[in-house]
């Protein structure tokens, strides 16, 4: 069966990544939908050839509801407001959904939750395989190492980026926090600036640089007296990250409801194979 794909944040630098990497799957995939916000100069586009090719047929539009017939399966990487919205449209049709959009506030990641009880749905900061190996090797270090080691995370994004730390920075602090038993909102430090006195060895530290075109860089550093172990993950395209959230999508259809996250698509594919 062809999996019937719907973009909302079409245009964006994730939505025309994903629209490539449906174009490219090896699994039956095709992009039957493509959502921007409605006041984008780019409606009424067509998909192909906004991405330099042939005209595909599918049209930039604004309104997921009256498309929602036309797709299996919705993937969102736009703004933490749009993916309410978004949400509650597939709530309300019955549709799977894959969320990479960060940035959200804990009240908006609160009533998110209420569609996973709704729909399968499937949310990850990161959807590059390579990262999710990162979370299970930062795991692994934080129970050998991190009651003796001071943790810092270092994040590098583009300019563009409008949050901060990163998602994935956070869902690597949340990883190391709970391999420790620590509350991540006790111990999180952002940012360090004057009389800041000595390091309090629990502590996680957050770093976050944005410059140029960095498509994005996670680092984080186990230190303590006399050696240092660090793990980095460096994303050279997007397309790592397009290629997870097609992958989770497909796998998507199908799942009962409930929430997973990247993890479980790529457990599934490892028992699977
Ligand atoms: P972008 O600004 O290039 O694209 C976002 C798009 O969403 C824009 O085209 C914008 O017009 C559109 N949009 C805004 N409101 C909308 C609405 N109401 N309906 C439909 N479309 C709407 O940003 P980007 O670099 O593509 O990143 C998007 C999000 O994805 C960010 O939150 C980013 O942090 C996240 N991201 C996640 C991953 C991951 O693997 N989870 C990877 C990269 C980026």
């Amino acid at each position: 069966m062809t999996v019937r794909i719907g973009i909302t944040g079409a245009a964006g630098r994730m939505g025309r990544m994903l629209a490539e990497a449906i174009a490219g799957s090896d699994a039956p995939a095709k992009l039957t939908a493509a959502i921007e916000r409605p006041e984008s100069t780019l409606l009424g586009a067509d998909m192909g050839e906004l991405l330099g090719g042939e005209a595909s047929g599918v049209v930039i539009s604004s309104d997921l509801a009256a498309v929602a017939d036309q797709i299996d399966v919705l993937i969102d990487f736009t703004v933490p407001e749009s993916t309410l919205a978004q949400a509650a449209t597939c709530a309300a049709h019955s549709l799977p959904m894959v969320v990479g959009t960060t940035g959200f506030s804990d009240e908006q990641a609160q009533a998110l939750v209420t569609v996973t009880a709704v729909v399968p749905f499937c949310q990850a900061s990161n959807f590059a395989p390579g990262v999710n190996l990162t979370f299970k090797l930062a795991e692994a270090a934080a129970k050998a190492l991190g009651n003796s080691a001071d943790i810092e995370i270092v994040e590098a994004h583009h300019r563009h980026k409008i949050d901060a730390p990163s998602g994935t920075a956070l869902s690597l602090g949340e990883v190391v926090a709970k391999a420790l038993g620590r509350d991540l909102s006790q111990v999180a430090v952002f940012g360090r600036e004057g009389r800041t006195g000595a390091r309090d060895r629990d502590t996680i530290g957050f770093s976050t640089i944005r410059a140029g075109d960095i498509v994005g860089d996670h680092t984080i550093i186990f230190a303590s007296e006399g050696e240092r172990l660090e793990i980095t993950h460096r994303a050279s395209s997007r397309m790592a990250f397009a290629q997870g959230a097609v992958q989770a999508a497909c796998w998507l259809v199908g799942q009962s409801v409930g929430r997973y996250d990247m993890q479980d698509v790529l457990a599934d594919q490892e028992s699977n194979t």
